[in-house]
């Protein structure tokens, strides 16, 4: 049973509930359940209490309708927003004890018209899930990407379709930061949503109804001495702009963009303006990212795959792998798969390459260069995990595709 049951069943009338009590066994049960967000809304009859879990609501108890405004200014109290203000939204960070695991709150109020309703997002600040060792990443690239991070100067780009673990690895990348240099560094981002907080970062979200842009915020957080920048997504020419001077000018700037390929990046940032010659010098590396999904270890067996997907290996290589895949067992669900890793291809600037890109070469050319210049392309590190048995051959063509392939 909740504690928020156990308790509410322990009072005998609504008159008598504790209400900082009750707040506090509600975020205690969210806590404990690894709750990502509290959901606190009147319904009609009631007032909901929803928990976000594995990025789904569940309800956790109904409380009566006319607890609403205790609940609600006892929150605001926690959070040092203003009580008396219900009909516009307001938002503050509260701080919580330790059967609540310390956790920080981001306490968020909204007007609707039958009354406030809140959201709690629950940052741990002692969650390791953005550690870098956690990716699933090939230990060469981890220090790859460590090696950029260190940077004082330059610009760092993630790229990767929706779901390739982008944000997580930003997050990751200014975790590492975080916990290399200390209060001693000064970072801020700017995102549209902020995803997570973090600590000793000062975070700042987009709000593109009330003219909060990208561009808009950036150029005010320039006036704040940051020394490291996360920008959520470049995707505009301003940003670009800014991101790219932000970089020449003793920033180290951390970003994703959209583009179809790791070298692709490149022309996505010459069709929005920006000269080759100042990409050449600002861009200190380029990740392109996929998520795939890994063998589960307890029903992993040998298997062959069918030969019209074995004609996209090289044929000295097809007779050597001990191909294998999760036959499916109740550990996985029966899917075969258990967790997913990332792999990834890291584009470094040298010498070779920033001649090519002033040269404004094709993007094909680009990779080509690339390759030649000791890149490991997608399907080079997806291979790998093939041939270690951890994936199967199908799904490393399924998201990664034949892109990036270099018969060698
Ligand atoms: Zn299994």
């Amino acid at each position: 049973m909740s504690e928020t049951v156990r308790f509410l069943q322990s009072c005998a009338s609504d008159a008598e509930i504790d209400i900082v009590r009750l707040v506090d066994c509600v975020i205690i049960d969210a806590v404990r359940a690894g709750a990502s967000d509290i959901h606190i809304e009147p319904w009609e009859s009631s007032i909901a209490v929803r928990v976000r879990l594995s990025g789904v609501l569940n309800e956790l108890v109904h409380l009566p309708s006319d607890l609403l405004p205790r609940v609600t200014g006892r929150l605001k109290v926690m959070a040092n927003l203003i009580g008396h203000e219900t009909q516009l939204p307001q938002e503050g960070r509260a701080n919580t004890f330790p059967e609540a695991g310390n956790v920080v709150l981001r306490v968020s109020t909204f007007p609707t018209v039958r009354g406030e309703k809140t959201v709690i997002r629950i940052f741990d600040p002692t969650n390791r899930a953005f550690n870098l060792e956690a990716l699933g990443m090939e230990d060469d690239t981890i220090q790859t990407l460590k090696m950029l991070l260190v940077r004082p100067t330059g610009l760092v780009l993630m790229t990767g379709p929706t779901g390739s673990g982008k944000t997580t690895a930003i997050y990751a990348s200014l975790y590492h930061i975080i916990e290399r240099a200390g209060p001693s560094i000064s970072i801020a981002t700017v995102e549209d949503p902020v995803e997570y907080n973090l600590p000793l970062v000062a975070q700042s979200q987009c709000n593109v109804a009330r003219d909060y842009t990208y561009p808009i915020a950036l150029r005010s957080l320039m006036r704040q001495d940051p020394q490291v920048i996360m920008i959520g997504e470049i995707r505009d020419t301003e940003t670009a702009h800014i991101a790219v001077q932000a970089g020449l000018t003793g920033h180290l700037v951390i970003s994703t963009i959209h583009s179809g390929s790791t070298a692709g990046v490149f022309a996505r940032l010459i069709n929005m303006g920006i000269e080759p010659f100042l990409l050449s010098s600002s861009i200190a590396g380029v990740l392109g990212m996929r998520l795939i999904r890994k063998n589960c270890p307890v029903c992993s067996e040998s298997y062959r795959p069918e030969d019209s997907v074995l004609r996209n290996l090289p044929e000295q290589i097809r007779e050597s792998i001990d191909f294998r895949r999760g036959g499916g067992c109740p550990a996985c669900s029966h899917t075969g798969f258990s967790g997913r890793a990332t792999v990834m291809e890291t584009l470094l600037l040298d010498e070779v390459m920033r001649d090519a890109i002033m040269q404004k070469m094709p993007t094909r050319k680009l990779q080509e260069v690339a390759v030649g210049r000791g890149m490991q392309t997608l399907w080079d590190a997806g291979l790998k995990r093939v041939i270690r048995g951890e994936t199967t051959l199908e799904e490393v063509l399924r998201v990664i595709g034949m892109e990036g392939f270099s018969p060698h």
